[in-house]
């Protein structure tokens, strides 16, 4: 279980190890409605999810230093479709429908659950899941339900407490300590803020491993 608030990338020296995937160059590639629509199984991705307004959009756009790249995946027509960004040949990033979930009716809940059940258990090429809860909501009935599918599905899980400066360091901690408590040790829990720019190195260094396939 990593420690600290806002763990920062390796130093040597007064060098930051290199990252070897740049989150930068990144381009929207493609929607799919269905696994069949999805880009050939091969290479890596990772996947983003939360519940809609836990912050998402913000954390893919500090993470890649865009301004409104994942703004894309709010366009009229995408919102229920997994979203892909290409960051070079061989990586991605996805960007799973989020919704506030008892809003959506049941129709649709369906359909993309089924359809993300199956994204899940059956792409080769996706190597981790990004979950993202405003630290102010924690665990709703959606996290619960992605959590115990990632374990299920053998994904590695990397957890983002959003908008973490909305609280002070005190409430940052028992936000914190209080989630970890209730999940298996293998899943990752950080504090994250997109306003303040506060825990990207981290995600960077967990995307990495698992986008190059190196452990720690
Ligand atoms: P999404 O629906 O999950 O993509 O969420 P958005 O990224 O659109 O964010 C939802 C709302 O939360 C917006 O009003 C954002 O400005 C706000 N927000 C997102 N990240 C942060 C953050 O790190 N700190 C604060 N204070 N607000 C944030």
């Amino acid at each position: 279980m990593r420690s600290g608030l806002y763990n920062k990338a390796p130093v040597v020296g007064a060098f930051h190890l290199k990252m070897s995937v740049n989150f930068n160059t990144i381009e929207f590639l493609t929607s799919a409605a269905t696994l069949e629509q999805c880009p050939k199984d091969e290479g890596a991705e990772v996947a983003f999810c939360g519940r809609s307004n836990a912050g998402k959009s913000s954390a893919i756009n500090a993470l890649t230093r865009q301004k409104s790249l994942a703004r894309t995946s709010k366009t009229p027509g995408r919102t229920q479709l997994i979203n892909f960004f290409a960051l070079d040949e061989h990586r991605r990033l996805v960007d799973l429908p989020g919704f506030g979930y008892a809003k959506v009716p049941m129709s649709v809940k369906d359909h993309w659950q089924r359809h993300l059940d199956e994204y899940m258990r059956e792409r080769t090429c996706l190597k981790g899941m990004v979950l993202l809860m405003d630290i102010r909501h924690p665990m709703k009935a959606f996290d619960e339900m992605m959590i115990e599918w990632s374990i299920a599905s053998k994904l590695p899980l990397h957890i983002l407490l959003t908008k973490a400066d909305k609280l002070k360091r005190g409430g940052q901690q028992n936000s914190l300590l209080g989630v970890r408590k209730g999940l298996p040790s293998e899943v990752d829990v950080q504090l994250f803020s997109a306003t303040k720019k506060n825990g990207i190195d981290l995600l960077e260094r967990t995307l990495d491993q698992w986008l190059t396939g190196e452990s720690e």
